[in-house]
């Protein structure tokens, strides 16, 4: 996706108005995870990873239990007043978090915060097809979202590492207030139009419908392989990095925030080189590689959890978590382009939530065991599980995802199960069937991707 096909995009301003909210709001979401890492450590100490783990696995529960039943019944919600109060209650726990001195307490303020994210996002979605009527607009649209959340998670620990050279980390909440003010205000700026009827189905038949072409869909079912492959390089770099830094290599808060740079500078890298790339390779060359890289960087983070002492570590450590986010980046970029290739129109708002909710799933296997695990068993035996997790999605993914897999597929239908009006271009090859090529994805006509065997038969 080239930046001259976003900018027609914001070029309605109701739409940059609620992007720039949106965004807003994840930097301010993205600035928090950094800070909470570092507030963790001070009240918990070597056993800040368990706290963390537990934090984002709170998270990542509240996300697929509280973002389907919002979206289920954001229609009937005051959307702008209820985006705006989100954003109320999420600045306000921001601003208390300094002030938490029990554990627990880290974990009720997560809740609740997670819980107002959870509700904006479906929310924040379901009014962007209001305000973007085009068809074409609005995909987009879901793209941009897509790249925002990627860009968040890079930019956001730069942020937080050039902060914290000046301010101790306490002051990040305060950014973070301000971020969710911006995000408010200009949400009250914004002309939301009353939910259009008729919309889409409910959220529970569109998730079915989009786990159902997820399932049917050769190279989704690759996808899904890779969303564990991110996170299980994700959850050592989310949950690990602070203890790592602290306790192992002796560094400061700005040391933490150093290695989180680095991930996020090597996504940079990537993401900025891989448009022109995809063009001439396609996307499954590069998210596999994507794929190999992970598993590589949490080999590397293996083989320097045994290794001795040495300043050396500070440079390998760099060059690993560095490794990790160019890995991430060749995944997550791509990913949008992979969805909106796999669906019609009218489907791909459901096949964007089913992603949602999978990837949701696969970080919460990993953030528990990057979070307990090394309380209980050290970095080595952790990274070794995660290690595990990710040659698994990997494999998955290689197998699943055909190598040659064409967006034009020539196929059969039988006569008497496809709409005729469907056929229009098609030929008749015998007395039961016809044969048309178009570009292939998974509909009310096309159930089921075609066997390579009922391939060969329509060539
Ligand atoms: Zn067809």
């Amino acid at each position: 996706m080239s930046t001259s096909q976003f900018t027609s995009l914001f070029q309605h301003r109701d739409y940059l108005r609620l992007f720039t909210a949106q965004v807003s709001a994840l930097f301010g979401t993205g600035l928090t995870t950094v800070a909470l890492g570092l507030l963790a450590y001070e009240l918990a100490g070597a056993a800040a990873g368990a706290v963390l783990g537990t934090a984002l696995t709170i998270k990542m529960l509240v996300y697929v239990t509280v973002a389907p039943v919002v979206a289920a019944f954001a229609h009937r919600l005051p959307r702008r007043p209820f985006l705006v109060a989100l954003n109320a209650v999420r600045g306000a726990i921001v601003l208390g978090l300094p002030f938490i001195d029990q554990i627990w307490q880290i974990y009720l303020l997560i809740a609740i915060l997670q819980t107002a994210s959870a509700a904006f996002t479906p929310t924040y979605q379901a009014i962007i097809p209001d305000i973007l009527p085009d068809e074409r607009d609005y995909t987009r649209a879901l793209s941009a979202a897509q790249l925002a959340a990627t860009m968040e998670t890079l930019l956001s620990p730069m942020l937080a590492a050039a902060a914290l050279t000046l301010i101790s980390f306490h002051w990040l909440f305060v950014g973070t207030a301000i971020g969710f003010a911006v995000s408010a205000a200009l949400v009250l700026a914004t002309r939301i139009p009353g939910p259009a009827t008729g919309a889409a189905g409910s959220f529970r038949e569109r998730i079915t419908v989009g786990l159902r072409i997820f399932a049917a869909t050769p190279r989704l079912r690759g996808l899904l392989g890779l969303n564990l492959v991110v996170a299980a390089a994700g959850s050592m770099i989310m949950v690990n990095t602070v203890n790592y830094v602290r306790d192992t290599l002796g560094g400061t808060q700005s040391g933490v925030a150093m290695l989180l740079a680095a991930n996020g500078f090597g996504t940079l890298l990537v993401a900025m080189a891989l448009p022109r790339l995809l063009d001439r390779t396609g996307a499954r060359p590069v998210m596999l590689t994507g794929a190999a890289t992970l598993v590589l960087g949490l080999g590397a983070a293996i083989a320097l959890s045994t290794a001795g002492a040495g300043d050396w570590r500070w440079s390998a450590a760099l060059t690993i978590w560095l490794l990790i986010g160019a890995g991430t980046a060749a995944i997550l970029t791509p990913t949008g382009q992979l969805l909106r290739r796999s669906a019609r129109p009218a489907d791909r708002p459901a096949l964007f939530a089913a992603q949602f909710s999978l990837s949701h799933l696969a970080w919460l296997i990993s953030y528990p065991v990057a979070g307990w695990l090394t309380a209980a068993a050290g970095f080595t035996l952790t990274w070794i599980t995660l290690i595990g997790l990710a040659g698994a999605g990997f494999a998955v993914a290689q197998r699943m995802w055909p190598r040659r897999d064409p967006e034009q597929l020539t196929h059969l239908h039988a006569v008497g199960t496809i709409d005729p009006a469907r056929l229009r271009d098609a030929e008749r090859v015998d007395a039961t069937h016809y044969r048309h090529t178009h570009p292939y994805v998974i509909d009310v006509d096309h159930p089921r991707w075609p066997t390579a065997r009922q391939l060969a038969a329509a060539a």
